[in-house]
């Protein structure tokens, strides 16, 4: 497990979309990756300030246009 594929499964982490073995495995590295685990951080709680007291879910293409910002700043920060 390395940042990049982390950062790309954080979606499908959130939306329960993962089978247990990869769930574990993204745990473990959110847990010592401070970096990732900020991006999912910041993910989750974008998600809930959406979600929180509406009727509504977030719309999907919202939701990938959101998690393709945040790769793209990922991406472009030197580490
Ligand atoms: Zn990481």
């Amino acid at each position: 497990m390395n940042c990049r594929k982390a950062i790309n499964e954080i979606s499908n982490y959130l939306d329960g979309d993962l089978d247990a073995e990869l769930r574990e495995t993204i745990q473990v590295h959110l847990d010592k990756c401070h970096h990732c685990h900020a991006v999912f951080d910041t993910t989750r709680k974008t998600i809930e300030l959406y979600c929180d007291g509406k009727l509504f879910e977030l719309p999907t293409d919202v939701r990938l246009r959101l998690h393709e910002a945040l790769r793209r700043k990922l991406c472009s920060t030197p580490r």
